[in-house]
């Protein structure tokens, strides 16, 4: 299996990512990207990346961060991704979810540091991996608009969400699916309207990728403790399941996609 987006980077793994990284690939995880959401932690997935063999990288700016900028934010991006590990430009995209630590920020502030994003990804050929939440509508409008600015196959959807009608979109415009755990949770997020399980029930396996969003949305039967690269493997069995595939097959097909997606092998 591939875990294609989780937060090393983050605090929660400060004392034992070391730990961590290693138990992941003791239990058949192959290669782990780490996932910047603005400029230092990105710079930090970086540094994190160049310690071990299985661990790749993706820099770049999340929408919450969108109004805490320095002026040449871009550029300094662009250098981070000088760096042979670094495999995608993300996470970026738009995120309209009213949080308690984070108002909406300014969708046309957003929606610039998207684009230009978006610009830069298609300039290095580098895989968008892109965040969504409660803004699929406006997302897909972005792309279209964009769509001079996007590789054959663009990137991926991070984290899943939203509607058939958005994943149809998405699956049009080239892209791949992330799916994480919380697509074993009972019901549904709230603001949505549609069961995860579907989504994964619509979407081809030779579309998927897996990822698990540590330290975030961790699956059951484990949810309320501390989500790790590891349990990428449950989210596995689960789409297994609603497939009604076996899990070998799901880990052949998912880990191919991913490895191709972000062109593992060619990596150092
Ligand atoms: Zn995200
Ligand atoms: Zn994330």
């Amino acid at each position: 299996m591939v875990d294609v987006h989780c937060h090393l980077n983050f605090h929660s793994f400060e004392k034992d990512y070391d730990e961590v990284i290693k138990h992941a690939s003791k239990n058949g995880v192959k290669k782990i990207i780490n996932v910047g959401t603005k400029i230092d932690s990105s710079q930090e997935a970086v540094e994190l990346a160049k310690k071990y063999e299985n661990l790749h990288a993706i820099v770049g700016v999340h929408p919450h961060h969108a109004d805490k900028l320095e002026r040449n934010w871009i550029l300094e991006l662009e250098k981070l991704t000088k760096n042979p590990k670094i495999v995608g430009i993300g996470e970026c995209g738009m995120d309209f979810y009213r949080y308690k630590s984070n108002d909406i920020v300014d969708p046309s502030l957003q929606k610039e540091v998207f684009i230009k994003q978006i610009e830069l990804a298609y300039k290095l050929k580098l895989p968008l991996q892109i965040h969504n939440r409660h803004a699929g509508k406006e997302i897909i409008e972005i792309l279209t608009h964009h769509k001079s600015s996007l590789l054959n196959t663009p990137g991926m959807f991070h984290c899943m969400s939203g509607n058939i009608e958005l994943l149809k979109g998405v699956l049009e415009l080239g892209f791949y699916i992330g799916f994480d755990g919380n697509i074993t949770y009972k019901g549904i997020a709230p603001g949505e309207d549609t069961f995860l399980p579907d989504l994964v029930k619509y979407t081809p396996l030779d579309r998927i990728v897996t990822e698990t969003d540590s330290p975030f949305l961790t699956p059951e039967p484990y949810r309320g403790r501390r989500n790790v690269p590891s349990y990428v493997i449950i989210v596995g069995e689960s789409i297994a399941k609603i497939k009604n595939a076996s899990f070998a097959e799901v880990n052949k097909i998912t880990t191919e996609n991913a490895m191709n997606l972000f062109k593992l092998n060619a990596m150092p």
